[in-house]
């Protein structure tokens, strides 16, 4: 056990506060990562505003990337020394959706309460999505980290535990894009920019990004938008059904949490096309739909959680297109904040900028 600095949630909607929290030894197949840069997901905010529920106090944070300095026994050949990149798809390996290879819907969730995080005093800590990575070190399952080259940035590097994956894998994974066909993108945010640039990278004939500002649908055009939408415009569809040459899409990724979205994203659908569903509305949001249109067409509509992203096949393949030039992360980074600013960080991420702030120790 040893003593850590955490940015600890106490009352939801309340700022985060900086403590000393314990932090257990990494037991079997874990292991310690010392952080070097977290980023601040939509995802964190709607747990610390209390949109979710859960366990308090806790610690939230899963975007981030690091060093092994400790390993458990068992630690999935990891060792100290290693650069990695830690997610918050903790997968067991044997459930049917780990050994079908759908490590995202793991069907043995992990005790986050019990984990292996306390307060000073020893109250029980939440390790908010397997991660609690608002910290300086973290203890996680070896299934959670992908190792990266030492020479990758740190600060590019934590991008790839969520959005960047979700996004990507959403087009290329979920929707299975292929050459050719047609994508449109509800929301360009961070994970739609990501999505844009899967359905690219997938080789997306046409990619439509659907947003509320101009600003948005220009900056959707920089990674991979042919054609942009504003979302407030009537019956945006049918600008984009304009945009595709007048059919429909054969994929639209929604990729923000407000529910109208939901309720629209069909009718951007053209025949065979399927509704990947990516964004993360509040717990009680409803949606509605026309089930008659979608059985005549053949069309589909599904979830995707993380991009449905293998982690060790996904990540090693997506950190060697940015080397490449083939895969924005730079891009996405908004501002690089000191922990100790992270309540003011986070502030800004609600203002609604697109892209990432990132906390680098
Ligand atoms: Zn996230
Ligand atoms: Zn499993």
């Amino acid at each position: 056990m040893q003593t850590v600095k955490a940015a600890v949630c106490r009352e939801f909607g309340a700022p985060l506060t900086i403590e000393e929290i314990q932090l257990d030894a990494p037991g079997i197949g874990q292991v310690e990562v010392t952080l070097d840069a977290v980023a601040i997901c939509h995802s964190d905010i709607s747990f610390a505003e209390g949109a979710w529920g859960g366990h308090l106090p806790a610690v939230y944070g899963h975007e981030a990337a690091g060093v092994i300095t400790a390993t458990g026994t068992a630690a999935g050949g990891f060792q100290i020394g290693d650069t990695v990149v830690v997610t918050l798809i903790r997968a067991c390996g044997s459930c049917p959706n780990c050994a079908g290879g759908k490590p995202t819907i793991c069907e043995s969730p992990a005790d986050n309460v019990q984990g292996p995080i306390r307060t000073k005093d020893g109250t029980p800590l939440m390790q908010a999505m397997a991660c609690g990575a608002f910290a300086e070190k973290v203890v996680v399952h070896h299934s959670q980290i992908v190792r990266i080259p030492d020479t990758l940035s740190r600060e590019v590097a934590c991008l790839l535990s969520c959005g960047v994956i979700t996004g990507v894998g959403a087009a290329i994974n979920a929707a299975g894009l292929r050459p050719g066909q047609d994508a449109v993108v509800i929301g360009a945010g961070g994970v739609g920019l990501n999505a844009i640039q899967g359905a690219r990278i997938a080789g997306a004939r046409r990619i439509v990004a659907v947003d509320m500002t101009q600003e948005k649908l220009d900056i959707a055009k920089s990674f991979g938008a042919t054609h942009g939408v504003l979302a407030s415009a009537p019956k945006p569809w049918r600008a984009a059904q304009k945009a595709l040459g007048g059919r429909g899409a054969d994929a639209v990724l929604v990729t923000v949490g407000a529910i109208p979205a939901y309720d629209d994203a069909p009718k951007y659908l053209g025949w065979g096309g399927k509704v990947v569903m990516i964004g993360m509305p509040h717990a009680e949001g409803m949606a509605t739909y026309n089930p008659m249109g979608m059985s005549y067409q053949g069309q589909g509509l599904i979830g995707s959680k993380m991009g449905d992203t293998v982690i060790q096949r996904d990540i090693p393949w997506m950190v060697d297109l940015y080397e490449q030039g083939r895969l924005k992360l730079d891009e996405l980074i908004s501002g690089r904040w000191r922990f100790d600013q992270i309540n003011e960080a986070i502030a800004d991420t609600k203002t609604g900028s697109a892209k990432r702030n990132v906390i680098v120790f």
